[in-house]
Order: C-alpha cells, then structure tokens, then sequence
C-alpha cells in the first residue's frame, strides 16, 4: 500500500475550485464521545442535529460527484463508534460505493472494540483500517488525559490481532504536546511499548487552535500545551538523525510536513505540522467533510454546505 508520505498531491479543476487529486472525505458522524479528552476539539458549544436521511443523500451525491478525486473516506466524531446510526451508515456506505469501493479508515478511542461481538462487526465491514487514540504508554497518564475507560496494552493486541486477521490494518495515533511525549526518550518508550500492537503509529503536535465553536477551556488548554513548531521540528528531527528516515514529503497538500522512519522494526510516522490556514477555500478544496446534518463543507463549520456549487 502506497504510504500517506508517497502520496503525489496536486490540485485540479472542477467547478470553480482546485480540487485535491487525493481528496479525503472526512465522514463526521457525530459529537457525541466515551471520553472526554482535555484536548478534544470535538467539544463545542452546540452542534448539528443528526439526520440521518439528509446524510445518506448527501454522502451519495458526493461520491457521484467526486469519486474520481476521492483517495479515502475518513469516518470522524466525537467519537464514531457511539453513533446509534454506526453500522447502519458503514453498511449504507457499502451500498453506494460497493462497484468501486473506497479505502475507509475508522477512527476511533477503540472503548467499544473491548466488546467482541462489536469487534467482529466492525472487522467484516467495510473498513480497511483503524486508527486507535491513544495518548500515553502510561495508562494512568493516559486516563488523565482522555478522562475515559481507555484501552490497555493487551486489550489493543487482542482487537489488533482481530483486525490483523481479518485482513485490516491498525494505526496507534497520538498527539505530542508539553505535557506529553515531548522528550525523545518518552517517544521511544510509547513506540517500544505499543510495538506488535498495531501497524503504524502516527505522532501529530497538538495544536494552538481558536476554532469556530470550540469550548473556550479546550482552546486555553491548546494554548497552554502546544509546542512550537521550533520545538516540535528539534525533537522528530532528532528521532530521524537516531534512526534514519525511510521518506519524507514536505508537499503532502502542498504544506505538511511528513516523516516517515523504522525505529527499532516499528513503522512510524510524523507528521510535522498540522493544515493551517494557508488556502482561500472558496477557490481551494484539500480535504471535505460531511456533517451528520448532511452539509458537505470544506471547513470545520458545520453550517457551511458546497455539495449545490457542484450540481
Ligand atoms: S476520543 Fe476523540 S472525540 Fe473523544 S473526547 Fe477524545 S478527542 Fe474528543
């Protein structure tokens, strides 16, 4: 499989926008979560009211509209996997896109992959790959942070090897932030730690945010423990001097960074910075999202709807 780093991002025409050639749809399917993170910008003053018909309409349309661009569906929350509509959405999903199915990626805090009978419905549906939050090696740091019933090391080897056998793959997510994983040697032990536990693991600086309709004490608390990207570039380029990088792309989307390296036979990726405002997104589309209201938007706000300008 072609790495997130190979990837050749370049834009092209469609309607009156420059449209990414490896578009992701961002499929959010709720806001609601199991944990309650103190990052989470998923946490927001009010939200979109679900409907479900809406969404079905609306996903259909887009991938009509876009199914020559579109390199991934990206299933978001909140947290997905406590939708009441989860399995009914990802078998919908199946329906449209069955002639020419889409590489699906869940993401999710993995709490309910504990449950078996779960487990194993999300393992024969129609999503290749899993990407598990988890912050900290340390499981009571760990807690501290996602304020949740969080997974443990052999609760995520059993749901890999689920995933594993049933032809899936598994990517460890974490964020790096002042008050985690911001020295070298933390990194190597979430690494050595999680190792044989999941494919891939993606390290991604938290970020300073002031996005639109966020809680004002998760945009303190990002203000508070962002590193700079000074910071952030020192410590990744000190894990790529120890151990050598496999790839690096400073032109995924244009504008992020990504390293790519084996430490200790452990894939890793870094993903030196975040998409920041450096597109006029009413000519430029990198990435879209569905809201659960059915508004396809090509920014975090929920109220935006585009899916009109290309019908
Ligand atoms: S697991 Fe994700 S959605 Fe849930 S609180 Fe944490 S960051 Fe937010």
């Amino acid at each position: 499989m072609v790495s997130e780093v190979e990837k050749k991002f370049e834009f092209k025409n469609k309607g009156e926008y420059l449209v990414s050639n490896k578009l992701f749809l961002d499929l959010i399917f709720n806001n609601k979560c199991n944990c309650d993170c103190r990052f989470c910008i998923a946490k927001t003053k009010s939200y979109a009211n679900s409907n479900l018909d809406r969404w079905k309409e609306s996903f259909k349309k887009t991938i009509d509209i876009f199914k020559d661009e579109i390199d991934s569906l990206i299933i978001l929350g909140g947290e997905a996997t406590v939708d009441p509509d989860f399995f009914l959405k990802l078998d919908y999903m199946d329906s449209v896109t069955k002639n020419n199915h889409i590489f699906t990626i869940l993401t999710t805090n993995g709490c309910l992959l504990r449950n078996e009978t779960f487990l194993n419905k999300v393992a024969s549906s129609t999503v290749d790959s899993v990407n598990i939050s988890i912050m900290n090696h340390n499981l009571e740091h760990n807690k501290y942070l996602m304020r949740g019933n969080v997974l443990n090391r052999d609760e995520l080897k059993k749901i890999y090897e689920v995933f594993h056998n049933n032809g899936k793959t598994v990517r460890l997510n974490t964020n790096v932030a002042k008050n985690n994983l911001c020295t070298l040697e933390e990194i190597e032990e979430y690494i050595n730690y999680f190792k044989g536990c999941c494919d891939v693991i993606k390290f991604t600086p938290l970020m300073k945010t002031d996005m639109f309709n966020t809680e004002d004490d998760i945009l303190t608390y990002t203000h508070e423990y962002a590193m700079s990207k000074e910071e952030i570039k020192k410590l990744f380029d000190s894990l790529v001097y120890k151990y050598g990088s496999k790839n690096s792309n400073s032109k995924v989307f244009g504008l992020i960074n990504y390293g790519e390296l084996f430490v200790n036979g452990q894939h890793v990726i870094l993903k030196y910075e975040q998409v920041e405002d450096m597109y006029d997104l009413n000519r430029v589309i990198p990435t879209l999202k569905l809201y659960p209201n059915g508004n396809l938007s090509n920014e975090w706000d929920y109220n935006k709807n585009i899916l009109d300008k290309f019908i």
